[in-house]
């Protein structure tokens, strides 16, 4: 896809610089005061605030706490979402920021107090630039992408109309990530997150005493073997070069040391990126537990949940974000590898196509080194400039392209 490059980037890269210090400022705000998901209220009600401030049409209460502001452009053109995820995460966070959170065990720990910032600095931008734009520029500010059990965010604001009334053309998406280096942003055409999934094993045996495990059907020894044999999925079972991943990550079982107790239950996450492969690991993972249950005497109920879809850049839009950021000064672009974890993005990407791309924070000098989700997770401020520049000139650029 060839864009028509907007001559301002260095102009662009300016107004987010010396607007730096009201996003870092934000972005410190939302972290004191974190929500979990579709408890965003505070956060949703300073993103309608600003944006009401800057002239945007804004609409709240989009699937549950969202907030969606619309922009109009000088002419009719092309409708480009750009989208910020608000939700913090039960972890607790040590004290010793200025900001640190003021909330016990709720933590901005996955930087979407950063997506929140950067978005509202693009807004800003943006709303200087309206004699710029063609078509609408729309902000998604979404609650609940960590809360895959409760089908996330992304799902809701899609049923509730906010790809709707303009419909959108093209969506795009900033994660921050402790993967990359500081300033460096990472992007790949087509499949660039898993697909997530979730597995509940019940193993049913027949308890007794300790020493006498033969008249027992003992659910431990069983649920051990089980989740031995559920590597042989990756291992033995999937094609090698197909990522995969079967993770049990929770086991409960038991209450004291003499005593072979009825069940078992495991819990696990599995990871795909290809629908081939999230269906074999879907069909492997029951028949699995249940031939190996029925091995030792045991009985296996599985339920299987399907969470996130995998996370599909559109190749052709993602190689002309590719060619904006590259055009971003102080920062460099590489193509990212495909990660395992999971996106309700993808969501957005079903609908209409877009790019989801990555902005490193590592930065060791700082001490920016704990992996997102950590309670020692840090972010770089020094990049937020360089988000919100790179959102605003994607919106930009893609304003002068045609209706897809
Ligand atoms: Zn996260
Ligand atoms: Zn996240």
């Amino acid at each position: 896809m060839q864009l028509r490059r907007f001559s301002h980037t260095n102009h662009i890269l300016d107004e987010a610089a010396s607007i730096e210090s009201q996003i870092i400022a934000t972005r410190r705000r939302i972290h004191s005061n974190p929500e979990l998901a579709f408890e965003e209220k505070e956060t949703a009600a300073l993103v309608a605030k600003e944006l009401r401030r800057l002239g945007y049409r804004v609409k709240t209460g989009v699937g549950g706490t969202g907030v969606v502001g619309t922009l109009e452009g000088r002419v009719p053109g092309p409708v480009t979402a750009l989208r910020a995820d608000m939700d913090a995460l039960p972890v607790a966070e040590p004290p010793g920021l200025s900001f640190s959170s003021r909330k016990d065990g709720v933590m901005h720990a996955c930087g979407h107090d950063s997506h929140v910032a950067m978005l509202l600095g693009a807004a800003a931008i943006l709303s200087k630039h309206r004699a710029d734009l063609r078509g609408e520029v729309k902000l998604l500010f979404q609650p609940a992408e960590e809360a895959a059990e409760l089908g996330g965010g992304a799902r809701r604001m899609i049923a509730d109309g906010a790809l709707e009334d303009p419909d959108v053309d093209h969506i795009f998406g900033l994660h921050i990530l402790s993967n990359f280096p500081s300033g460096t942003f990472a992007l790949r055409p087509g499949p660039s997150m898993a697909a997530s999934g979730t597995f509940t094993i019940r193993v049913k045996g027949k308890g007794g005493h300790g020493s006498a495990p033969h008249q027992t059907v003992d659910p431990i020894f069983t649920a051990a073997q089980v989740i031995n044999a559920l590597q042989g999925i990756k291992g033995r079972m999937i094609d090698p070069v197909e990522p995969s991943v079967v993770s049990v990550c929770s086991v409960h079982s038991g209450t004291r040391n003499n005593i072979i107790p009825d069940e078992a239950v495991l819990e696990g996450t599995m990871r795909t990126l290809s629908e081939p492969s999230r269906k074999r690991v879907a069909a492997l993972v029951p028949r699995i537990a249940k031939s190996v249950c029925k091995t030792f005497g045991a009985e296996a109920e599985v339920e299987m949940e399907q969470a996130y879809p995998v996370t599909l850049n559109d190749p052709s839009t993602t190689e002309a974000v590719a060619g904006i950021l590259r055009s971003v000064p102080g920062t460099s672009t590489i193509e990212a590898p495909p990660l395992m974890i999971a996106e309700d993005f993808s969501f957005f990407l079903r609908e209409v196509p877009g790019t989801y791309y990555f902005l490193g924070t590592r930065n060791e000098r700082k001490g920016c080194v704990y992996p997102n989700h950590s309670s020692r997770f840090k972010i770089d401020e020094d990049v937020l400039k360089y988000g919100a520049a790179s959102l605003a000139l994607v919106a930009l650029e893609f304003s002068r392209k045609g209706k897809r």
